[in-house]
Formats: structure tokens, sequence, C-alpha cells
């Protein structure tokens, strides 16, 4: 067993800063699992801790049965890529990937002969010779890969390990260790700032902020359903949409539009209750004429993503009944509480949407051959199942605490 086991795990760095705050996460084993944030969240300081190249300042890591938290990283049976990857640059392909061994006090002839299978099974048989500096970003990527496979731990640990490659290769890399951990089976554990990286890659996600876990699910759950604000704007390639809305009866006030009320949020929520209503550019269908329930507004902006446009519409922020109350209605970002104004698109507010005083931004997607032209008016409508709702910032449904394991079938997809 080589489950992953944090318990209130801090690190304070000297000087005071708080890198990870009693974080608890349960990694599976055998799981590919991201930590996905933004810059300096604390991922970087979390797979070091656990890599026991960092000293936790309390709590606990465990993996599998042994408790590994004062153990120095050659104990801890883990083997780390870094994101410059780190290779000897005076040895071998095959010295490289023997390294680990020959600390270990394996013998020569073994030691050449597990560096050769390993290159093998990677794809650098006819590379044994060279030195790193006459491979390609992919290569060394691979040779560092396969000095970290040739060991066998228990755990991978890998810092950012496509960011160094170009844009094309790192689509064929990211195939590739698919694939490799899928084969292996062994923990691991990724540390990327890329969304669309960790979505494609993990079984599950952890996305941070501020050394602490905001959410953690599979990549369906963490798309489909954010718990928050902010992971609702750090996930997906354009963030949630989030505007202010009030309960009517059974229904929802949204930029003078009446939309259905979520169904799994109606015994959540108090008649005339202010709320955050998200729904991802994705979910919404636009329209050139006049649909029933539509949010209306004038397309303000059309961006070509290839197979697929993004149009942001300039639509009225609040609902009418909104605008009678007595603090002047429920603001763009009004709704969101403490936590609304905390990530990126969380409560989205007119001045940051390019949008008009009183009115916010809405963005939908497109297919191609339907785009429609700046100036013209538009209609949005959701498409059923897919909307949220957030109070102060949390999701109204309930979701699964943080660093508890997810089933692993029939990921939940209800909204
Ligand atoms: P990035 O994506 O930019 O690498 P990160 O999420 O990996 O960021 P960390 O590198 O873990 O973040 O840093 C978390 C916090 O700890 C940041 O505020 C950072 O400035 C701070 N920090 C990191 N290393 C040290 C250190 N050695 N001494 C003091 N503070 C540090």
């Amino acid at each position: 067993m080589s489950a992953i086991t944090m318990r209130e795990l801090t690190k304070v760095y000297p000087g005071g800063v708080r890198a990870l705050d009693a974080l608890d996460l349960e990694i599976a084993d055998g799981e590919f699992f991201a930590l996905l944030g933004p810059s300096g969240c604390g991922k970087t300081t979390l797979l070091r801790t656990i890599a026991g190249l960092e000293v936790a300042s309390g709590g606990s890591v465990r993996i599998g049965e042994r408790d590994v938290t004062n153990l120095p990283p050659g104990r801890r049976d883990v083997a780390m890529v870094f994101q410059d990857y780190a290779l000897f640059p005076h040895m071998t392909v095959r010295d490289n990937i023997a390294y680990p061994l020959r600390i270990k006090k394996v013998d020569r002839r073994s030691r050449a002969g597990k560096a050769g299978e390993t290159a093998d099974e990677l794809g650098l048989a006819g590379l044994l010779e060279r030195r790193p500096g006459q491979l390609s970003g992919g290569q060394q990527q691979r040779v560092a890969l396969a000095r970290a496979m040739a060991c066998h731990p228990q755990v991978f640990l890998l810092d950012e390990p496509l960011s160094n490659l170009d844009a094309r290769l790192r689509l064929e890399a990211r195939t590739f260790l698919k694939r490799l951990q899928r084969e292996l089976g062994v923990t691991t554990v990724f540390v990327t700032h890329d969304q669309a990286e960790a979505l494609a890659l993990a079984d599950r996600i952890a996305v941070m902020e501020g050394g602490r876990i905001r959410q953690v699910g599979t990549p369906t759950e963490v798309f489909r359903r954010p718990a928050n604000t902010f992971v609702a704007g750090f996930i997906g390639s354009t963030p949630m949409n989030l505007i202010a809305a009030r309960v009517h009866g059974e229904e929802l006030a949204v930029a003078r539009a009446r939309l259905p009320l979520p169904e799994d949020a109606r015994d959540r929520v108090t008649d005339g209750e202010r709320l955050v209503y998200g729904v991802r550019p994705e979910y919404l269908d636009y329209s050139a004429s006049p649909v029933d329930g539509a949010l209306t507004g004038e397309v303000v902006v059309v961006e070509n993503l290839g197979s697929v446009s993004l149009v942001s519409l300039d639509v009225p922020a609040d609902d009418p009944d909104a605008a009678d109350a007595p603090d002047g209605g429920a603001g763009p970002d009004g709704d969101a509480g403490p936590d609304g104004g905390d990530g990126p698109g969380a409560g989205l507010a007119a001045g940051d949407t390019g949008a008009g005083a009183g009115r916010t931004s809405v963005q939908v997607v497109v297919p191609e051959g339907s785009e429609p032209e700046p100036g013209d008016t538009g209609w949005v409508v959701p498409r059923p199942g897919r909307s949220l709702l957030y109070r102060d910032g949390n999701l109204v449904t309930a979701a699964p605490p943080a660093g508890v394991p997810a089933p692993r079938a029939g990921v939940a997809a209800r909204s």
C-alpha cells in the first residue's frame, strides 16, 4: 500500500510565510493526483514536504503504513522529478538513469542492466551513451522519468513535469505520462499551475489557495461542480459566469431574466434570498432570436477559439426587484460574501468585465458558423441541470469535504 495521508500538515518558512496551513489530504494507492493552484499557493512546498526536502513545522505525513514525517528523503521510498529534470550533465543517459541505484549500492552489472531495461521501456534505447546536452527537451524529460522509475519507488513526485516543453511536445508528453502512470500503477503526485493539464491527466485534483485546499475532486467534479467561487474561476479555459441572483419562489431572477431554480438547491434556499448564480460558458446556448427565459444583451466581443468562439455579451446586472431593495439591490459582487472576491472570475463586477455600470458580462461558447457580430442582440439559455448557486462564495448544495477520496465510479455530475 502506498497511499499518502497528510494530517494538519503545516509549513512555516523562516520569516513567517505559512506555505501550508493545517492541510488534510488523502491520496489513494495508485492514484494520479494533481496539486493545482495559482503561483505561491503552496503546491511545491507540499510536494517537497512529502519528499522530505522540506521539514514540516507541524502535522504528519504517512506513506502507506509508515509515518515518514521525520524521515530523511532517502528513507521515504519516493522519487522526485524536478521541473528542470536536474540531470547530471557530465554523465551519460545510462549513468544518469543508474545513479539512484548506485546510491543504493546496487552492483555495477545489475545497475547497467536495469538502466538499459528502463531506457527501453521509455523509448530511450538508442540514446544510452549520449549526455543530457545532446538530447531534446522531451528526451531529457524521459531520462528524468527513467531515473525516477529505475529504483521502483512507492511514490512518484513530479514538479511541473511538462513545463519545459513546447506546446506540441507537451501534448505528446502528457499522453505518454498518463499511459506510463497507468501501466506502472505507482501513486503519483504532480504539481501544475495549468488547469488544462490537471484536468487531462489526473484521477483527482486538489485545488489550493494560500496554503489550504479549496476542493478535492475528480476532473469532472471540479469542472462541473466547483465547491466555491475560487475554484469556479480557476478551473476551465474560461472562468464560470458568476452573476448576482435572487430567489423568487420556484424561480431565480438573474440579469432581468427568470430562470428555473436548480433542482438540487430548491430545499436549501429561501424566497427572496440573494445568491450568486454560476454557469459555464460551455453550458449556455446562444440564440440570435428571442427565447423565453433567456438572458439577453448586446454582443461586445467575439473571440475565435478554433472550432468554437467565445462570445461576450453585456447584460443588465440586476433583477428588477433587487433594484427596489433597501441597499440598492444585489450588486454583481454583493452576494459573494467574504469568499466572493477571492479568485479569478469570482463574482464578476461590471468593472472587471468591461461591461458598463449596472451591467455585467456573460460569456457563452458558440459553435463554428453561428458566431454573431459585435453590436448584435443575443439571447442565452442555460442548459438544464448545469446551473449552480453560491452563497457566501460556497456552493449551496453540499460538496464532499476536502481531503476525503471521492467515489471513483458514477462521478456526480448532477447540477
Ligand atoms: P509556484 O507555482 O510559483 O511555484 P507554489 O504554489 O509552488 O508556487 P510555493 O513555492 O510552495 O508555491 O510557495 C508557497 C509560499 O511559500 C510562497 O509565498 C513562497 O514565497 C513561500 N516560500 C517558498 N519557499 C520559501 C523559502 N525557502 N523561504 C521562504 N518562503 C518561501
